[in-house]
């Protein structure tokens, strides 16, 4: 365990919102209903989800697989409400997305929801700091951002890299500075995606040590990977295949 004594107290220490507009406790954090999503190419309907159902409850680590092409990241997607269904429902904390204005959906996700990446996606100019700081712009819960970017950039072993820009860093460090992004607001729900797919195998495996970790804090993690070693420690692990999902 790297920091499993201290990740709670420093993650939860300065977070002030009143999360009990959301009825959390009596739903899933996320419940994917019935849900089909196709992509239109030309005027060509290719459907890539067809009747996924899912739910995904507090505190448990979920992992995704599936072969290349299978409707992973589509799936990370709109659980992740960066992308809306063609049919279906997508519901966090029993609250339909549907239901919601673009302002209320922009909010939900930039509060609730922390993204990681296969290939970082860091803004090249800012520095590891000022990038951990950015969602904190449009949405934030902290009263001190400032101090919870510097703690979490320590917490991720970066305290000497944090003003360095993402041309400086490693891989497996830009993936710990988009983790640290990704918790800035303290989400409900972490959603990595591939997140050692671009990663040589034992920074991959540190990766994931960290993804291991922040679970057994009872932080929600859903991971889409390729690593058959996290079969070993996840709640679940779900098959994507042919647009649907094949539980075991
Ligand atoms: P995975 O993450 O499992 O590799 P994806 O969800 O990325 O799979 O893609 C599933 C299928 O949907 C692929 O055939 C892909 O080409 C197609 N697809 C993904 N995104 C788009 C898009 N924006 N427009 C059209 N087709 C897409
Ligand atoms: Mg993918």
């Amino acid at each position: 365990m790297i920091f499993s004594d201290h990740i709670s107290v420093k993650l939860g220490g300065d977070v002030n919102i009143n999360k009990n507009s959301l009825p959390e406790n009596r739903y899933p954090i996320v419940e994917v209903s019935n849900v089909r999503k196709s992509y239109m190419l030309g005027d060509m309907e290719v459907p890539v989800l067809s009747g996924i159902n899912l739910k995904i409850e507090k505190g448990e680590l979920l992992a995704i697989m599936g072969p290349s092409g299978s409707g992973k990241s589509t799936l990370m997607n709109l659980i992740g409400c960066l992308d809306r269904p063609t049919e279906g429902q997508v519901l966090i904390w029993g609250k339909d997305l549907h239901s919601m204005s673009d302002e209320e959906l922009a909010r939900l996700r930039g509060i609730e929801i922390g993204f990681v990446f296969q290939t970082f996606n860091l803004v090249p100019r800012l520095t590891a700091f000022e990038n951990v700081l950015l969602p904190t712009f449009a949405n934030s819960r902290s009263i001190d951002p400032q101090k919870r970017a510097t703690e979490l950039l320590k917490l991720m072993g970066l305290q000497d890299r944090m003003h360095h820009r993402p041309g400086e860093l490693s891989g497996g460090q830009s993936q710990r500075v988009s983790i640290a992004r990704a918790l800035i607001n303290d989400p409900s729900i972490l959603l990595a995606d591939e997140p050692t797919g671009n990663l040589d195998s034992k920074t991959g495996s540190e990766i994931l040590q960290i993804f291991m970790d922040l679970n057994n804090e009872g932080r929600t993690v859903v991971i889409v990977t390729h690593d058959p070693e996290i079969a070993k420690y996840a709640d679940r692990v779900v098959l994507v295949k042919d647009g649907e999902i094949q539980y075991n």
